[in-house]
């Protein structure tokens, strides 16, 4: 994500409302988790089971604002269940069947408590059918931006980042429960859908069109996106075999077109610094610049509200190595997102003829890298590692500060050893989940008797303005 604001907002309190229980009515089951504990967003996600697949039968009416899901949950037991939850945000919940068989449910804010008819056992793999419809919810984040099911004047989008997929589908909304997905969008047959991963047909019968979408590909949730509308589809493969879809709206065709033929190039200098691509297709959703607050890096194919600029492009495809690939295991781990797409821009523009990364750091540093002071200001209003609060997470710190993190990682093993730690680090955790220990584990490990204590302690960690380098 990338969100575009100067000034740090006021620090947002929410209300944490008590979490509801699922009960027991075996002899050996308990209830799974109602969150995973996540530091920032303690009821996002669930406990007890891991998913494998969703697959998420959609109909939507853009003039009603409608929509009629069937969402089918492929999902492992990891404890013995006498019920579990989902996170699922508005929308009327009709019928839930697990295994096929009619499931008791009840609802207590974004969580959807099912007690299947039989006990699921520790390790069992299960299949659980949620029918459900209505109108889905934009939803507004502790930083005011907003997320969910967007409508926009063609059409709608979803965007997820944090928490704002549970309003079209119900899941296991954590960043750290990570699946593939299969995805069928009816919609009436002048509106076009595109999602993530790869076009898998459609068909149009009686004056309504099905899109079919695969993502083969371990997504976080935060990262699946379905976008309604009038769009200008363009196919391509680069020079080495990789497709490449975009779909622009039209009224943004003509402002998007150099910058889109730009994929290519920016593919190729991205698999040069950060190693393999880890997706099987790449592209772009270009919407209308009032359709969104930001972009997001949407897997394999980023959203855009508006043509963006190269950096921006240059960022959420990078984010596709750091993010969608290596994906942080708890919201505390933003940085390790922000931060290294923040740094490809960096790196792009060092690579290019422009500023170097020093270049950049030390404008940052001395204040010199925004237009407005207090912009320059934010940079240190708390550590990379550990934003403030849900609020926060997606400020300067995260970012440009996140990135100055790296740089002083650079700085200390030199250019060599940092491009290969941006590849190994890309590669060490290939479609997983990593958080920040990992990283300062990981980076103390490739570069023996180098000493990061006051990078980690000052940049990483520490409070205020670290000293000069
Ligand atoms: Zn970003």
């Amino acid at each position: 994500m990338r969100l575009i604001r100067l000034l740090v907002a006021a620090a947002t309190v929410t209300a944490l409302a008590a979490c509801s229980s699922g009960g027991g009515g075996g002899v050996d089951g308990t209830p799974g988790g109602s969150g995973v504990r996540d530091p920032y967003f303690p009821k996002a996600g669930n406990g007890g089971y891991d998913v494998g697949h969703y697959d998420l039968v959609l109909d939507y009416d853009p003039g009603a604002g409608r929509l009629t899901g069937t969402a089918t949950i492929t999902a492992r037991a990891t404890q013995d269940l006498s019920a579990f939850n989902l996170d699922l945000k508005g929308l009327d919940v009709e019928k839930v069947t697990v295994e096929g068989r009619e499931a008791r449910f009840n609802r207590a804010g974004q969580e959807l408590t099912v007690r299947p008819p039989d006990e699921l056992d520790d390790g069992e793999t299960f299949r659980v059918r949620v029918r459900y419809s209505g109108e889905p919810e934009t939803v507004t984040d502790p930083d005011d931006s907003e997320e969910g099911w967007l409508p926009t004047d063609d059409g709608a989008v979803g965007l997820g980042e944090p928490t704002g997929s549970m309003a079209w589908f119900p899941g296991n909304h954590h960043p750290s429960d990570k699946a593939t997905y299969d995805l069928a969008v009816t919609v009436p047959e002048d509106y076009g859908v595109v999602s993530n991963g790869q076009p898998a047909g459609e068909t149009t019968k009686a004056g309504r069109t099905t899109y079919r979408w695969h993502t083969a590909e371990p997504m976080a949730s935060y990262l699946a996106t379905v976008a309604v509308g009038d769009w200008r589809i363009s196919r391509s493969v680069t020079d080495d075999g990789l497709p490449v879809y975009t779909a622009v709206d039209p009224e943004q065709a003509g402002a998007s077109r150099t910058v889109l033929a730009q994929i290519p190039a920016i593919m190729k200098w991205e698999r040069d610094v950060f190693g393999p691509y880890p997706f099987s297709s790449t592209g772009a959703i270009v919407d209308r610049p009032d359709d969104a607050g930001y972009a997001l890096e949407t897997q394999t194919r980023p959203y855009f509200p508006g043509a963006p600029d190269t950096e921006t492009l240059v960022h959420e495809l990078a984010h596709q190595w750091y993010g969608d690939s290596v994906t942080p295991k708890t919201w505390r781990d933003m940085w390790l997102n922000e931060g290294f797409a923040t740094y490809a821009e960096w790196l792009w523009t060092e690579d290019h003829g422009g500023d170097t990364a020093q270049e950049t750091f030390d404008a940052l540093y001395d204040g010199d890298y925004f237009d407005d002071e207090a912009a320059n200001q934010a940079v240190w209003a708390f550590p990379p590692g550990k934003p403030s609060d849900a609020a926060h997470i997606s400020d300067s710190p995260v970012y440009q500060r996140g990135a100055m993190v790296l740089h002083r990682i650079r700085q200390t093993v030199g250019d060599d050893a940092f491009r290969a730690l941006l590849r190994d680090w890309a590669a060490a955790h290939r479609h997983g989940n990593a958080d920040t220990d990992d990283f300062t584990a990981f980076v103390e490990k490739s570069a023996p008797g180098k000493d990061f204590t006051e990078i980690w302690d000052d940049w990483l960690y520490g409070d205020g303005k670290p000293e000069r380098p």
